[in-house]
């Protein structure tokens, strides 16, 4: 008998082919022992399958297409220019955002494309299909706008990677595509704005229309005053370039309508979640920016001996949480506001925080439904979803202006948001130099009396803040450490502004009773590594918290100590104020110098004499040494901490010892060493 899976054959024997040969049972074996009623509902029943196997096929109905309602094609979630025919949109304003500024930026032009009688969208690169740009023209007088921050060492974001990717391989034509571009970085970074000058270029090879020239905004220096002083100009050559004028309409245009859930059920009503609802009680690995970990914090103590200063060292517990880490990662942290700044909010405006809301997009077309996790309440908006600490931007003084009773205020509100040099002057002195957040503006503006669902539409969200990881994953696999130093100063007008995340972190401590408070933290690889072979020897620069990777990469290279690696050496030039004060990790730095873990630990000590004492000034001192380890013997350089001035010195004081050992010149060692950063053996991790 054929042993064929579900078939049949008509001799009236049905096999039941399981593979297993007691499972195989022949009909005809069985018919003596049955009756006839039972044959012949047994015929019957066979019949029905046979026919129900031989004819079923042709009796489906055909279907009649005619008949069914004409439906549209859905448009492909990543289909752009559908989405902006099918809306009648002709600006698009793509964003490589990583922190939100540039995210904000192009929606910003959205709604200044709005007053220029144009219709825009902002959209998120990652999430369209960017080959289509080509099409682009399909639409008439039609322009793709495109604020590109750039990362890391000249990087694009996150979420522009897959566009700069394609840039790269693409040969579309974008003949006819009108393009402008505007550019967020930092001028202490290496590579000042490389992802916007990229992209500028890039399309402009192409064959795009650049309708206004590249924008460059530098964050060291007044980010927000390059914005606006690019679209300035950026809007009138705009209405040039389209052969149309300028609405006037100068109202602000509002983005997303207010609901309030009087009878929500509270288990449904975001709590500060990121991303899934509930993630907080019920968490569930992979961990990452929308689905944080929350980390206990198993230690947290005071670095320094002395000083007005609060050092900290801090260990999160990662213990079950499938986190995985490398020495020189980064660990991303959300804190949460200070409670007794929001209640100061709330009471200001006169609002119960804890009413639930959800602010909703008024374009139903937008893939951003809300600006936060909603439904959620006032407080907890302003509590983890929104940046309520920080000098607020000029977009959200002229928003607010509409809402100050006083004609003075609010000409005022007006004033610090335009272009104006008086306006500039008075934004600079009264916002940004005396630390104004938005508190402080309402508390300064007493006839200012925002609606706070505007208030919260306008704020920027608040981000995770990223810490050099203190510790190697091979020696601690269940705990990541951090060093970090608490923000708190009192500006020239006498504010005290408090940095939202340190302070919040110094307060976590594990209380008498053992209980730990836990922070929501993920880990965000990066490119600051140890060399492959441990045998090359390796100089770490770190100053101040700059010390943080490096207690990492020192474990570490005691850990392949005992693996009975050959590790090569192992170099450290730290610095700090005074030695009895904030010496970090004395203690820790030289057991590891008496192990011989650490080949070197060179402390510059900048205030415990009359001049100053730098990490650069040290490494000059052992110039010859360092040359021939960088030369000779393949030495990888580190550099951590204030890209502003160190990371800058640093860098100089190598340039000179090339000169001055090595016998090249200024240029021959600006080039050897951008060789070297290329080849992976200059590595910085600085920040600004
Ligand atoms: P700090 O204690 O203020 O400074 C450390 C030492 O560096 C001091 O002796 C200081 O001297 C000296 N210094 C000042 N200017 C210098 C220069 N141009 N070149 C070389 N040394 C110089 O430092 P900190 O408060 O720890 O902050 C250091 C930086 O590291 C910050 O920018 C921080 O954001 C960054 N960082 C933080 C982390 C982290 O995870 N928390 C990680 C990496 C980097 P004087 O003050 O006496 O002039």
């Amino acid at each position: 008998m054929p042993a064929l899976s579900g078939s049949y054959h008509t001799g009236g024997i049905f096999e039941l082919v399981t593979g297993n040969p007691a499972f195989q049972c022949d009909v005809g074996v069985l018919l003596p022992l049955l009756g006839s009623l039972d044959i012949f509902i047994f015929s019957l029943i066979a019949g029905l399958l046979i026919y129900w196997f031989l004819f079923r096929k042709k009796t489906e109905p055909v279907l009649d297409f005619k008949t069914f309602p004409a439906v549209s094609p859905p448009i492909p979630e990543t289909s752009f220019i559908e989405k902006m025919k099918k809306t009648n949109r002709n600006v698009v304003v793509f964003y490589g955002s990583q922190t939100g500024t540039a995210e904000e930026f192009a929606n910003r032009l959205v709604k200044d494309a709005h007053r220029y009688g144009m219709k825009g969208m902002a959209a998120d690169p990652e999430e369209y299909d960017m080959s289509e740009l080509s099409r682009l023209k399909e639409i008439p007088n039609s322009m793709a706008v495109f604020c590109m921050a750039t990362y890391g060492e000249g990087d694009p974001t996150d979420n522009a990677q897959e566009f700069y990717d394609w840039m790269q391989g693409t040969d579309d034509d974008l003949e006819g595509v009108n393009f402008a571009v505007f550019g967020l970085g930092n001028k202490t970074y290496e590579h000042f704005n490389a992802t916007g000058k990229y992209t500028d270029k890039r399309l402009a090879e192409l064959g795009g229309k650049r309708v206004f020239d590249l924008g460059l905004g530098d964050d060291d220096s007044n980010l927000e005053e390059d914005f606006i002083s690019w679209k300035e100009q950026f809007w009138p050559a705009v209405c040039e370039f389209f052969g149309v004028e300028a609405t006037g309409e100068d109202s602000s245009i509002r983005q997303f309508e207010l609901v309030v859930h009087n009878d929500i059920n509270m288990n449904q009503v975001y709590t500060g979640e990121m991303g899934r609802l509930k993630s907080f009680q019920t968490q569930k690995p992979p961990f990452d920016s929308k689905n944080p970990f929350l980390a206990p914090v198993s230690v947290n103590r005071k670095l320094n001996k002395g000083g007005n200063r609060h050092l900290m060292h801090i260990e999160l517990d990662i213990m079950d949480s499938k986190i995985r880490y490398d020495a020189g990662d980064h660990v991303a942290v959300y804190p949460i506001n200070d409670a007794v700044v929001v209640n100061r909010i709330g009471e200001r405006l006169g609002v119960d925080l804890d009413t639930a809301i959800s602010l909703r997009n008024l374009d139903e077309e937008s893939n951003k439904k809300h600006p936060f996790p909603c439904p959620t309440t006032y407080r907890t908006a302003l509590s983890h979803y929104l940046d309520i600490n920080n000098k607020p931007r000029k977009n959200v003084l002229y928003d607010l202006a509409q809402y100050a009773s006083d004609p003075q205020e609010q000409e005022n509100m007006r004033k610090m948001a335009s272009a104006s040099p008086e306006g500039k002057a008075l934004y600079q002195s009264w916002v940004l130099d005396s630390e104004r957040n938005i508190l402080a503006i309402l508390e300064d503006l007493p006839s200012l009396n925002p609606p706070i669902d505007h208030l919260c539409e306008l704020l920027p969200r608040l981000q995770a803040r990223y810490y050099s990881i203190a510790s190697s994953s091979k020696v601690h696999p269940n705990s990541i450490h951090i060093c970090a130093v608490v923000i708190e100063y009192t500006t020239e007008t006498g504010r005290v502004y408090k940095g939202v995340a340190t302070n919040w972190l110094k307060n976590k401590e594990v209380t008498e009773n053992g209980h730990k408070h836990t922070v929501p933290m993920y880990v965000r690889r990066s490119q600051f590594r140890l060399p492959f072979k441990p045998s090359n020897p390796v100089i770490m620069i770190g100053p101040g918290t700059g010390i943080a990777p490096f207690m990492g990469f020192i474990q570490e290279r005691a850990w392949q100590k005992e693996q009975g690696k050959d590790v090569g050496e192992t170099i450290l030039y730290f610095g700090c104020r005074h030695k009895n004060e904030d010496f970090l990790y004395q203690q820790e730095l030289e057991e590891f110098e008496r192990a011989g873990v650490l080949t070197q630990l060179n402390v510059a000590f900048s205030r415990d004499q009359e001049h100053k004492i730098y990490v650069q000034h040290l490494l000059k001192k052992n110039k010859e040494q360092l040359w021939k380890l960088i030369h000779s013997n393949n030495a990888h350089i580190y550099v951590c901490g204030d890209a502003r001035n160190m990371a800058r010195d640093v860098h100089t004081a190598f340039y000179e010892i090339a000169e001055e050992v090595g016998g090249l010149t200024h240029t021959q060692a600006v080039d050897y060493f951008k060789k070297l950063m290329t080849k992976g053996r200059y590595s910085q991790d600085v920040w600004s």
